[in-house]
């Protein structure tokens, strides 16, 4: 296998980061292909924390090249930020060497947060629980051929004929929002600076991931977010901005389809949500806060509290075959100890009463979730490293989720270090 791709399969938060940190070890290249600083992926090791937004996870592996692709909207300054903070903590990030960014990557800008509060306050009560980090208008701006891109910072010219002519489209609308104008001249010169010094990281990505390829080399996508918020394939409009599911990485990073050979999706052992939008296995009162404290699920980008509910096999089904995963990987087993019974949602009850084994995409918020309940376990299981030596009862919970979506779960989590993992 030279290619894989590691995919949350739920609505993000999956704990994506460290399983993308272990399996790095065996990759050339980690590549993150959509998403900005809106993503979160925590990193533990040796009982240090650390959460990148940007940077990919492989940072942490000496002769890994950590690639943003052309599909990440990336915001210069909270990269400057991001990559001073890495610096500060030891981090050896050498731009050019083993950390790129595409030159084709859209650029986050000021007035892209700005005009992200201002639509999610019109909105009402409808809002989508956006991270507030600009990246939605980015994606439009990119889609109205409006965007400023990585390459322009480094290009004077090309610089000063983007921002007139997104300025001159953005300064009525800030101001019309009673936002002060943006200021042409400052900003070019704050993103001239910054375009000098990530100066040695900006290339032409998809040509160095297309030679990886044609040299067998292996890439590891990362993906962020999830399936289930993937503009075309989730619960829109409760969804982000781009195609977090694998149907992004073609388009993200410039490589073809079929350069990838492997996909792990990644669940939890349960299901988590931030923001809004419909959840059909989410619990309520005692229940639900007994799952956040136990998981210690507070958004890493936001600090917002996460909904939490029962595994649904019916969204991770979907999830699966729409991204295509080989393997499931399962993390916060660990999480469930304590709880019993273990509710599986096995399919639902659609609106007219009628019963769907498939996920209805569209009517998602008027299904009532049917349950299947396994026996629970009471053992802290964070010290176990062999699937054998796990209580039945959790080796049973993690069959029966197999046999319900058809695919192996090739890899357990059990806790959030590096090393609190089993494979089978
Ligand atoms: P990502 O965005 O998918 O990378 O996920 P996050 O990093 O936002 O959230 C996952 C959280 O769960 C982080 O705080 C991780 O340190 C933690 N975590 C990851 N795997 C496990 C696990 O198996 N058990 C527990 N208890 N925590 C985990």
């Amino acid at each position: 296998m030279t290619s894989a791709c590691v995919t949350g399969l739920l609505w993000g938060d999956e704990g994506k980061g460290k399983i993308i940190d272990l399996l790095s070890e065996e990759s050339s290249y980690v590549v993150r292909y959509g998403g900005g600083h809106n993503a979160g992926h925590t990193l533990v090791h040796e009982g240090e924390r650390m959460v990148l937004h940007l940077v990919p996870c492989g940072i942490r592996r000496p002769g890994v090249v950590n690639v943003v692709g052309n599909g990440v909207v990336v915001d210069p300054f909270h990269l400057a930020e991001e990559l001073a903070g890495l610096e500060k903590r030891g981090f050896d990030v050498r731009l050019g060497e083993n950390f790129l960014v595409s030159e084709l990557c859209h650029l986050v800008l000021p007035l892209h947060r700005t005009l992200d509060e201002v639509a999610e306050n019109l909105r009402g009560d409808a809002k989508i629980g956006t991270t507030g980090r600009g990246i939605g208008p980015t994606y439009s701006d990119r889609a109205a051929r409006l965007g400023l891109r990585m390459g322009d910072l480094t290009r004077p010219r090309r610089l000063a004929d983007g921002l007139e002519r997104l300025l001159v489209q953005k300064n009525p609308i800030l101001e019309a929002f009673g936002e002060s104008r943006v200021d042409a001249s400052e900003l070019s010169e704050q993103l001239s600076r910054l375009g000098e010094q990530f100066r040695p990281a900006i290339t032409d990505t998809g040509r160095v991931l297309r030679e990886a390829a044609a040299r067998d080399e292996r890439i590891l996508m990362e993906g962020a977010q999830g399936v289930l918020l993937d503009v075309d394939h989730g619960t829109y409009p409760y969804v982000t901005s781009s195609n977090a599911s694998t149907c992004g990485i073609a388009a993200g990073t410039g490589m073809v389809p079929a350069a990838i050979d492997h996909v792990y999706g990644v669940v939890k052992a349960y299901t988590t949500r931030v923001g809004a939008g419909p959840f059909p296995t989410e619990l309520e009162g005692e229940e639900a806060e007994r799952l956040r404290t136990a998981g210690n699920e507070f958004g890493s980008t936001t600090g917002r509290p996460r909904r939490c509910g029962w595994f649904d096999a019916v969204a991770v089904s979907y999830a699966a075959q729409l991204s295509g995963a080989q393997s499931i990987v399962m993390t916060n087993l660990d999480v469930l100890s304590g709880f019993d019974p273990l509710p599986v949602c096995i399919a639902y009850q659609l609106g007219d009463g009628s019963r769907s084994d498939y996920f209805p995409v569209l009517d998602l918020d008027q299904v009532t979730p049917i349950y299947e309940e396994h026996p629970g376990f009471a053992e802290d299981i964070t010290g176990v490293r062999a699937f054998d030596d796990l209580p039945s009862e959790a080796r049973h919970y993690v069959r029966a989720i197999e046999d319900r979506i058809g695919i192996g779960v090739g890899l357990i989590s059990v806790g959030p270090a590096r090393d609190q993992v089993m494979r089978r």
